[in-house]
């Protein structure tokens, strides 16, 4: 049934005053002068999570520069500026659409700037991202029609419905936010542009880097610090120091759209290259900020944050030591072999670790096995977050603790191999031990927040004083054994209800009776994506995986088929298909919060399960 906003208007002022179960009555769709209206879930009660509505903009109403909106990239972009712009336009409207003076919306604190009456009534919400420009269900552009899904807190007095609040809310201010946040008419053309073609030539060096052999590139000018250890909003301009490329490790990229007032395109910075990369200097000269700004490079950023000429393989993963985290089946036997306990010490129980609380050094070490076994292309680490012994053994306490009492084969002794082998790269934060100079195809010393080009004094270093050190991998480096994970190891039943599934926040899931802690997953940058990982686990679990314990016969992919699957899932149906598989409907309505996620992520998830079981591929 459609009807029209002055049905709804009727509809309002009829349940004026009536108890909020009322408000059902105007879950539908409406069409208003310039879009429709869907109100398609409504909130329980006032304090309830608010009520889920779309609002559809006909494309020749919004009417979107055409050549911004093509699939890929640019829409992608585009749908991210025009849910930050929405957003501005919720923020500047304040308790009432006349009032919109900035001075006014700073004042308030965010739960003011909506609400008249109880709970969250009045509150109005879309789910525009951080710095991060990542695929979001915020908004979906069409070929035919816009869509901005938003929340809003339908007003009660108590428990009473304000109908006349209500009203105001969806009749007379709604339609001023959706116009002033999405149509064209309203919007900066030079800003939208500036923004979409920006995040374009962030993917367009991303696509590249593997072909310039490459793993990241960092412009010159790049702001690299954040405001605060709470913030990831870039430092003051007056305090930072801006990134500037050594010579010798300078280079040139091309990018297809101009920059800038002076429209340059091509842009100077510093290569990180494939191989092994070393970042040293002095304790609070900038290295672990250098190495984090990589971390998060894996994504484009948005203009003016600093990092937006700052690229990074889309396959770097982050990796610490996180003791205390559980791991199910993972080979390790790579860089720990023959635990205290294991029957002679054979070793097999590494080849299929598990642990209900790793160790530092075991919880590294399969930290990285779980990165390789999905595709890994690089490492990053820092000395701050990671286990001195899983990084290195020195001379002098090779010669006291025997190798034969050694379960570790430390990282500097695979460093090399992972890279000839397997072609996997590494950039690692190292101010405390120079016996990775011999390793270490570049070395990066930051000195006062500058890069320099160390290498080569490091290598004649290495050359003067010996390490002394023996190189000690017990035989060559094979590949991670690949799990399948089994269906029934994701159990989402919780005490009477059949599914329970929430994120709480941007580091914990709640999957059953399970609490997931992502805390640790650097690369893991906005709250959609948490919530996104956890339907994603769940349909992964219902429909991509197999077997069970106990029925062995039955096939199961290996973890990497299956987030293969799910990723041309996501690719194909886009985000709303984490909502169309958990509803098991494809009718239309708001799907949720949710950004995309890399396939790391998912894994880092499913990994810390602590009910995961895993048989080893056939
Ligand atoms: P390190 O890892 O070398 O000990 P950090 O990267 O943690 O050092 O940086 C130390 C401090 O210096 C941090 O507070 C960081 O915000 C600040 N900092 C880092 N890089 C810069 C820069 N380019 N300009 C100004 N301050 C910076
Ligand atoms: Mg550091």
């Amino acid at each position: 049934m459609v009807a029209d906003a002055n049905v709804l208007a009727q509809t309002l002022n009829r349940i004026d005053g009536r108890g909020y179960k009322s408000y059902s009555e105007i879950r539908g769709r409406f069409e208003f002068d310039r879009f429709t209206l869907f109100i398609d879930h409504i909130q329980g009660d006032p304090f309830a999570a608010p009520s889920k509505l779309r609002v559809r903009v006909p494309a020749q109403e919004a009417a979107l520069p055409e050549d911004l909106t093509a699939p890929g990239i640019r829409r992608i972009a585009l749908a991210d500026f025009l849910a930050r712009s929405v957003q501005a336009a919720i923020r500047g409207v304040g308790n009432s659409a006349r009032e919109t003076t900035r001075e006014n919306f700073r004042r308030r604190r965010p739960e003011q700037r909506g609400g008249r009456g109880s709970g969250k009534s009045g509150q109005i919400f879309i789910d525009a991202g951080g710095q991060e420009v990542l695929e979001r269900t915020a908004i979906k552009i069409d070929p035919s029609w816009v869509e901005a899904r938003i929340e809003v807190g339908l007003p009660a007095a108590g428990r009473r419905i304000l109908g006349r609040e209500a009203h105001r809310l969806l009749i007379e201010t709604l339609p001023g936010l959706i116009e002033a946040g999405l149509l064209s008419e309203n919007l900066s053309p030079q800003a939208m542009r500036d923004f979409v073609e920006c995040v374009e030539n962030q993917e367009s060096i991303r696509e590249r880097l593997a072909e310039f052999g490459w793993l990241g590139f960092i412009a010159d000018g790049s702001l690299l610090p954040r405001a605060s250890g709470a913030s990831e909003l870039p430092m003051a301009d007056a305090e930072a120091i801006r990134f500037q490329s050594p010579e010798s490790l300078a280079v040139e990229v091309k990018v297809p759209n101009p920059i800038g007032e002076n429209q340059t395109q091509t842009l100077r910075g510093m290569a990180i290259r494939q191989g092994i990369t070393l970042i040293v200097g002095g304790g609070y000269h900038g290295k672990s900020t250098l190495l984090r700004a990589l971390e998060t490079s894996v994504y484009p950023h948005v203009p003016g944050d600093g990092r937006e000429y700052v690229v990074a393989a889309p396959d770097l993963v982050k990796i610490r030591a996180e003791d205390g985290r559980s791991v199910s089946g993972v080979d390790i036997h790579a860089f720990i072999d023959g635990l205290p306990g294991s029957p002679g010490r054979a070793g097999d129980r590494t080849r299929t670790f598990s642990s209900p609380d790793a160790s530092g050094s075991t919880s590294q070490a399969a930290n990285i096995a779980e990165a390789l076994e999905i595709g890994a292309r690089g490492l990053l680490l820092d000395e701050d977050t990671s286990a001195t012994n899983f990084m290195i053994r020195d001379a002098r306490m090779q010669r006291l603790v025997e190798r034969a009492d050694e379960p570790i084969t430390p990282f500097i002794d695979r460093i090399q191999e992972l890279h000839e082998r397997f072609g996997v790269s590494t950039v690692l934060v190292m101010g405390g031990c120079g016996d990775y100079f011999e390793v270490a195809n570049t070395v990066i010393m930051m000195r006062d927040y500058e890069a320099q080009d160390a290498t080569d004094r490091a290598h004649r270093i290495a050359d003067e004083y010996a390490s002394g050190r023996l190189k000690e991998a017990p035989g060559v480096l094979e590949p991670v054994a690949p799990r399948s994970p089994l269906a029934d190891s994701f159990r989402a039943d919780r005490g009477r209800r059949e599914e329970s599934i929430s994120a709480r926040g941007r580091e914990l899931i709640l999957y059953g009776e399970q609490t997931l802690d992502l805390r640790h997953l650097a690369q893991l940058v906005d709250t959609s994506q948490t919530r996104a990982i956890a339907r994603a686990i769940r349909l992964a679990s219902q429909h991509l995986m197999g077997g069970t314990e106990q029925g062995l016969k039955k096939s199961a992919p290996a973890l990497a088929e299956v987030l293969e699957a799910l990723e041309a899932i996501l690719d194909e149906e886009g985000l709303d298909a984490l909502d169309h598989y958990a509803a098991d409907r494809r009718s239309e309505r708001h799907p949720g919060n949710f950004a995309r996620p890399r396939r790391y992520e998912i894994a880092a998830a499913i990994n810390r399960m602590r009910s995961l079981k895993v048989r080893p591929v056939e």
